[in-house]
C-alpha cells in the first residue's frame, strides 16, 4: 500500500478571475514505503502547490489524496491536521529553525508537543543529530551553524516524530554544490535508516539521479 497516493489531482488558482491559472491538470503518483522520489519541474510549474496538497496544507479542486491508504479528500480540517502531524515531515529551502533555541531544542520541541517525555525526546534528538554528523553542534543556536548544518538540523526536526512521509521543497536549493552533496547524503542516510517514503523537489539533476525514481511535472501532469 502506498504511503502517498495522488489520483488525477486538479488545482486552479483565482477561478473565474482574469488571473485564473490551472496549475495541476490530473496529476497522479504513488510512493511506496522506503521509496525516495525526485520531483523535477521548471519554476512556476506547480511543485510547491503539489507538495502543499500532498502535505495536506492545501486542498485539491478535484481528484484524490490518500495518506497511508486513508482518503483525505473531503476529510475535516481536524482529521487532516492530525494526519499531517502524525504522518508527514516537511523540509523547506530555508530551514525555519527557531532562532532562540539550540539545535537540540529545535528537535525536542515538536516531540514535547506530541506528548513525548523530555528525556526520551532529548535522546532521540541527539541520536538524530549524530546520525547526520552534527552531534557536536547540538547546543548551538541555528545562527552559529553553517547553512549545511542548519539544513541537516531541519531534517532531524522533520523526522523527530517518526513520520511515514517526508516532503521536501528544494532542500538543498540555497547550498553550494559540495554542501548540497553532504546534506543530501545525510538525508538519504536518515531516510534509508527509517524506511520513510520521500518526495523531494529539486532543480539539481545530479541529486535527482541518485533517488529511486524521477517524476517530471509538466503541463500540470506527472510523468
Ligand atoms: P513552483 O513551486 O513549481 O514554482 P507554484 O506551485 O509555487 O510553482 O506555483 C505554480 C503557479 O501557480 C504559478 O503560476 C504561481 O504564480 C501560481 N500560484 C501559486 N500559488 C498561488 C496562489 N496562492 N494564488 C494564485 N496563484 C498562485
Ligand atoms: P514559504 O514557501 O511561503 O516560505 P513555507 O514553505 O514555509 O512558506 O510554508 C508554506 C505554508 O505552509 C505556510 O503557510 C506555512 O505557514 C505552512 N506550513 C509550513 N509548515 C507547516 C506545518 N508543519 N504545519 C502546518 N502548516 C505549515
Amino acid at each position: 500500500e502506498p504511503v502517498l497516493a495522488l489520483e488525477r489531482v486538479e488545482k486552479v488558482y483565482n477561478r473565474d478571475l482574469p488571473s485564473e491559472v490551472q496549475v495541476l491538470r490530473g496529476a497522479s503518483l504513488a510512493i511506496a514505503p522506503g521509496e525516495v522520489v525526485a520531483l523535477v519541474a521548471p519554476s512556476g510549474a506547480g511543485k510547491s502547490t503539489l507538495l502543499h496538497i500532498a502535505g495536506l496544507l492545501d486542498t485539491a479542486d478535484r481528484g484524490s489524496v490518500r495518506i497511508g491508504g486513508q482518503e483525505m479528500t473531503g476529510a475535516s480540517d481536524r482529521r487532516r491536521t492530525m494526519a499531517r502531524r502524525a504522518d508527514i515531515g516537511f523540509v523547506y529551502q530555508f530551514h525555519h529553525l527557531l532562532p532562540e533555541f539550540s539545535a537540540l531544542e529545535n528537535i525536542v520541541l515538536p516531540q514535547l508537543a506530541a506528548g513525548v517525555r523530555a528525556r526520551v525526546a532529548e535522546a532521540r534528538a541527539r541520536d538524530l543529530l549524530v546520525s547526520v554528523g552534527v552531534g557536536a553542534r547540538a547546543d548551538h543556536r541555528p545562527s552559529a551553524l553553517s547553512g549545511g548544518e542548519q539544513q541537516r538540523v531541519a531534517f532531524c526536526r522533520a523526522l523527530a516524530n517518526g513520520p511515514r512521509l517526508l516532503l521536501a521543497d528544494e532542500p538543498t536549493g540555497n547550498l553550494d554544490p559540495a554542501t548540497s552533496d553532504t546534506v543530501f547524503g545525510a538525508l538519504m542516510g536518515l531516510v534509508r535508516e527509517t524506511g520513510l517514503a520521500a518526495l523531494i523537489a529539486t532543480h539539481n539533476l545530479e541529486l535527482a539521479a541518485r533517488m529511486d525514481r524521477i517524476l517530471h511535472l509538466e503541463d500540470g501532469r506527472l510523468a
